[in-house]
């Protein structure tokens, strides 16, 4: 027998973890080393939001391991199979990796092993169902949503695991969480410009107790308010499992045992944990979506381009368009690293539609600053605001910041929390372009970026320009 190895890499917990109790097993009670690799391909596009929050959770981890993880530094196909052979371990153990960019880098790493006849084992994955494993009657891959939630609502109840004893091993790093803060970045795109840098005042606390600990308290009080609350933007109605769900300090399948039932928000609570398995699941079977788009009829829709769209979008990241809501939306991203998700809605439909700017910029920019930045969720959530993805419903639909704000956020509580300038300018004045029109106030807030009617027609107009080219093409 020989001792394994369990490489974290989205799975930072230790309950409900497949992998670790095959680790153990194929250890035969020789002990698991716990390994962390510094890959600069994954940091340097990570902003610095996530890497910290990252480093908080992997802290964490250590602590409840009572032993440091191996934190080893470089290509993951050099680094593994290298302290494979340094201890002996035959069995290198993960979780899944789904995305596009990871199953390439497994493949290598799995190769590298088997040449020095030691193996890459993967068990489970980031989700409840594995992607690409729901699929229609003709065995196709689900594009609409409530088809793919049907039959992956009869994939559970899932089984969930409890935390072992392990012996954990020691073995030596040869790198520190230092080297992750400078890694975390260097891929920074030039459109960014003179963009805000460095991590938010403000982080969720990391790690796997305090997502167990949210979740509890969230199913305790506030799941029956869910269906509603979760809309209500100055209302804390969600469960903020976000960052937790992205890093896999707690598993889906442990949210879904502990949301099961009909009563509350239960049953649309356990649907956008579907959403996120969805995402995933179209991420695997249409790799291409993470940069082009996924409906082919809207490849060619027209985006601006040049010195005044690459200011425009510098103003929408900075929340400085004059729009209250969007910039409330952009200002929360920047301060906390986060953003309601009606916020995120309004605010990417404003850069696709008012602004007509490609989704794939602000895509970046809110991977760059989201502590749950996840490939699969934000590519596809930017799409289906786009309509160029997922959503069912044509281009006609083009969120009214001013109608969201009206209904979402009636007493400007979301905007005052975040538009400093707007502070003392009541409801519904606050939620109008500009802070309201007209007003005897000596603010400094910005004037309206561009007229929202006149905007939305010509989004209209760009959207019948690309449905028509593809037709025409293909007739
Ligand atoms: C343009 C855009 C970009 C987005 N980018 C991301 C992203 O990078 N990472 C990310 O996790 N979510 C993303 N979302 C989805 C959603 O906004 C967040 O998951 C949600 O706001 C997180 O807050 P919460 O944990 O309190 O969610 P809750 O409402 O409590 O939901 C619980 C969990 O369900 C999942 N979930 C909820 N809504 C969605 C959704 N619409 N799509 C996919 N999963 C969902 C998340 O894992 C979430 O943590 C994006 C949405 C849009 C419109």
């Amino acid at each position: 027998m020989a001792p394994s190895i369990l490489w974290f890499r989205r799975d930072l917990r230790l309950g409900d973890h497949p992998a670790l109790h095959e680790a153990i097993r194929r250890s035969g009670g020789e002990g698991v080393v716990p390994l962390f690799v510094v890959d600069e391909t994954f940091l340097g596009p990570s902003g610095p939001t996530r890497v910290e929050f990252l480093i908080g959770c992997l802290e964490a981890l250590s602590e409840s391991m009572g032993v440091p993880l191996t934190l080893r530094s470089g290509d993951p196909a050099t680094v593994v199979p290298a302290l494979a052979k340094e201890i002996g371990a035959r069995s290198v153990l993960v979780t899944g990796d789904f995305a596009p960019e990871g199953l390439a880098r497994d493949a290598r790493v799995a190769s590298a092993l088997q040449d020095q006849g030691a193996e890459l084992i993967s068990m489970s994955s980031p989700y409840a169902v594995e992607p690409g494993t729901v699929r229609s009657e003709k065995d196709l891959p689900l594009k609409v949503f409530s088809a793919y939630r049907r039959r992956w609502e009869v994939r559970g109840p899932h089984v969930v695991l409890g935390v072992p004893d392990v012996k954990w091993l020691e073995a030596p790093s040869d790198t520190e969480y230092e080297v992750m803060r400078r890694l975390g970045g260097t891929r920074r795109p030039l459109l960014f410009g003179d963009l805000p840098d460095g991590p938010p005042a403000t982080l969720p606390q990391p790690g796997e107790n305090a997502a167990l600990a949210i979740l509890e308290e969230f199913i305790d009080d506030r799941v029956d308010d869910y269906g509603e609350g979760r809309d209500i933007l100055e209302r804390n109605g969600t469960s903020g499992l976000g960052p937790y769900l992205r890093f896999g300090c707690i598993h889906p399948r442990t949210v879904l045992a502990a949301s099961q039932g009909a009563g509350g928000g239960r049953a649309t609570f356990r649907s956008e944990i579907c959403w996120r398995e969805f995402y995933a699941d179209v991420l695997f079977t249409a790799p291409h979506s993470v940069r082009d788009a996924l409906q082919p009829q809207m490849a060619g829709l027209e985006w601006d381009g040049g010195e005044r769209a690459e200011e425009r979008f510098r103003c929408w990241a900075r929340g400085e368009t004059g729009i209250p809501l969007v910039d409330a939306a952009m200002r929360q991203l920047l301060k906390e690293g986060t953003m309601h998700n009606r916020a995120r809605m309004v605010s990417a439909s404003f850069l696709i539609k008012h602004l007509h700017l490609d989704w794939r910029w602000g895509a970046r920019w809110f991977m760059w600053r989201l502590v749950d930045g996840d490939l699969a969720s934000n590519q596809q959530g930017w799409q289906w605001t786009a309509g160029t993805g997922t959503d069912a419903a044509p281009f006609h639909r083009i969120f009214n910041p001013v109608a969201q704000a009206q209904r979402f956020d009636p007493n400007g509580a979301y905007i005052h929390r975040y538009v400093e300038e707007l502070a003392g300018i009541p409801a519904p004045d606050v939620l109008q372009p500009g802070g309201g029109v007209g007003l005897l106030h000596q603010s400094s807030y910005p004037a309206p970026l561009v007229d929202l009617k006149a905007e939305r027609e010509e989004a209209l107009r760009r959207y019948a320009a690309a449905r028509d080219a593809y037709r025409a093409t293909t007739t």
